[in-house]
């Protein structure tokens, strides 16, 4: 039988530190010693997954190939590691609550009495263990959502607490991440909220085997000896995790540290390979010294909390490094964008990406902004509800359907350029109900997406309820926009570019989600290309 080993990560002192980025960066030096590894997150909120947050509470809502809505956090995952997770790998407390829900009401407990323990920490321990057991990795990572403390984290420490029990120190081992904070006045770092976090921790009867500490400031080897002794970890067990240039950066710092190396120790596990990083370290010195910049207007309703665009500024970042390219980001906020004022803030940019979204609010500013963009041959690319605007926008302006909509926002319309799918009509229920995960797409050869993916047949992630409406596509494709993608079976438009335009795409999915330092997107690299030409001009 495969030994899978089980790493945990625990926050301690507040959230924002960075789990999810010390985990996946702890995968990726396993990963180059030649472990199979992947990430798994728990998320202790009562959605059953985040589809249906507003991306202001939590950021942008990731979607794997399996159709999972998940938390971010994913993201880097597949980012930082070029492999792809699924539903197993993000689970929340409303999807553990509702699998027991429904086996009580199958009656599987047999009149037991269901209780927090032992039956919600069987699921949780039974959905942590699901990936060791499918054979297919050396090891887990399972970083817990939220901050050791909360309320709603006690059920996953107390699960973990079982597992450290039941798998033995040598399979299973928990990296606590805390906050050294820097007092200014006393030009000191405090340990104590690290000390009361661990103690925190071991009130529910674990002890973390690793700190991992993030700090402004270099943690001497005094305030290391400080907090093994306060702790009950070795000095060389507590590991500096000091603020980066960017997130990409903290493979290389915990390489330094050493986080690979102890991890591997507690687990006697010998590494087959040191860790060389090569196509990462070519990434990021390309990323870290460009020779060329470009402005990219970047439309969005959520631009407040730019978390909520982290898989399309990630992609910037992958494709503008292929170019050796700094990507400079204008957000926009489409209802600051007005008949009066877009030409003055799109003025200069090299590229308009208008992003994925729902409802109607913005709508107006996200068309001008197609509009400025097409008529200015400025390279344009449209993601997801982006698409769905330029199919509008060129109806309205170039075919004059001056009432061309999307039935999304006006369900009355006389144009339906945009409508709901079939399928899609009787749908009720809000959560996981999209048009979601991985869907087959053939491009026409010649095409610009043509050519910058190199294949005919292609693969990429949807999140989505309405489409290009096929009613339209002969005249819309007369006046000069052509569906350049279409779906092999059912014959939905994916892709539509203006081929008389220097670089205008528009996709109903969304490549941003298949972006990864490893393999920058396709089209998004031809699109930093087209903006770099741009700005040559
Ligand atoms: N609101 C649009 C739809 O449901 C677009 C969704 C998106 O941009 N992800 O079709």
């Amino acid at each position: 039988m495969h030994n899978t080993k089980y790493v945990f990560v625990t926050g301690g002192v507040t959230s924002s530190l960075g789990k999810g980025i010390i985990a996946a960066s702890l995968a990726k030096l396993l990963q180059e010693r030649g472990f199979s590894v992947t990430i798994q997150k728990l998320d202790p909120y009562i959605n059953i997954d985040p589809g249906t947050l507003n991306p202001y509470e939590h950021g942008e809502c990731y979607v794997t190939d399996d159709g999972a809505e998940t938390d971010l956090d994913l993201g880097h995952y597949e980012r930082f590691l070029n492999i792809p997770t699924s539903q197993a790998n993000n689970v929340t407390t409303g999807r553990i609550y509702q699998s027991v829900i429904n086996k009580e009401r199958k009656g599987e407990f047999l009149g037991k009495t269901v209780q927090v323990i032992p039956h919600i920490t069987d699921e949780i321990k039974h959905r942590i263990q699901i990936l060791g057991e499918t054979g297919d990795y050396d090891i887990v990572i399972t970083e817990i959502g939220g901050t050791v403390g909360d309320i709603e984290s006690l059920p996953y420490v107390e699960s973990v607490r079982q597992l450290l029990w039941e798998k033995g120190h040598e399979n299973a081992i928990v990296i606590h991440l805390t906050l050294i904070p820097y007092l200014a006045a006393a030009g000191e770092l405090k340990t104590k909220p690290t000390q009361h976090s661990v103690k925190m921790l071991m009130q529910s009867g674990v002890s973390p085997d690793i700190l991992v500490c993030r700090t402004e400031h270099q943690i001497s080897e005094d305030i290391k000896r400080k907090l093994a002794l306060f702790c009950n970890v070795k000095q060389e067990d507590v590991i500096q995790s000091i603020d980066a240039e960017t997130i990409y950066d903290v493979p290389n710092l915990m390489l330094d540290e050493g986080l690979d190396t102890v991890v591997l120790k507690k687990f006697n596990l010998v590494s087959k390979q040191e860790p060389k990083l090569t196509v990462w370290n070519e990434f990021l010195r390309k990323h870290k010294n460009p020779k060329h910049e470009v402005e990219i207007a970047l439309i969005g309703k959520y631009i407040e909390l730019q978390d909520s665009y982290k898989s399309i500024t990630e992609a910037f970042i992958h494709a503008g490094s292929s170019h050796e390219t700094k990507v400079n980001v204008r957000w926009i906020h489409s209802e600051s964008l007005t008949p009066e004022n877009f030409e003055e803030l799109l003025k200069g940019v090299n590229g308009v990406l208008v992003a994925p979204g729902f409802g109607d609010r913005g709508i107006d500013g996200k068309i001008k902004a197609v509009q400025y963009a097409r008529e200015n041959k400025i390279p344009f690319f449209g993601i997801c509800l982006g698409m769905q605007m330029a199919v509008i926008e060129f109806a309205k302006n170039v075919l004059g359907l001056v009432d061309a909509f999307s039935t999304e926002m006006k369900s009355d319309c006389k144009n339906p350029v945009i409508n709901l799918m079939e399928s899609q009509e009787k749908v009720t229920e809000k959560g996981g109900t999209m048009r979601l995960g991985a869907w087959d797409c053939t491009l026409v050869k010649g095409s610009r997406a043509h050519n910058a993916y190199q294949t005919e047949n292609i693969s990429e992630r949807h999140r989505h309820r309405y489409e290009f409406n096929n009613e339209y596509l002969n005249q819309i494709e007369l006046k000069g926009m052509k569906a350049t993608g279409t779906n092999p079976k059912t014959g939905l438009v994916e892709v539509v570019e203006i081929p008389s335009h220097p670089w205008f795409v528009g996709v109903q999915y969304h490549p941003e989600y298949k972006s990864t330092v490893l393999k920058p997107h396709p089209l998004f690299v031809a699109f930093i290309k087209a903006a770099l030409k741009q700005s040559n001009v």
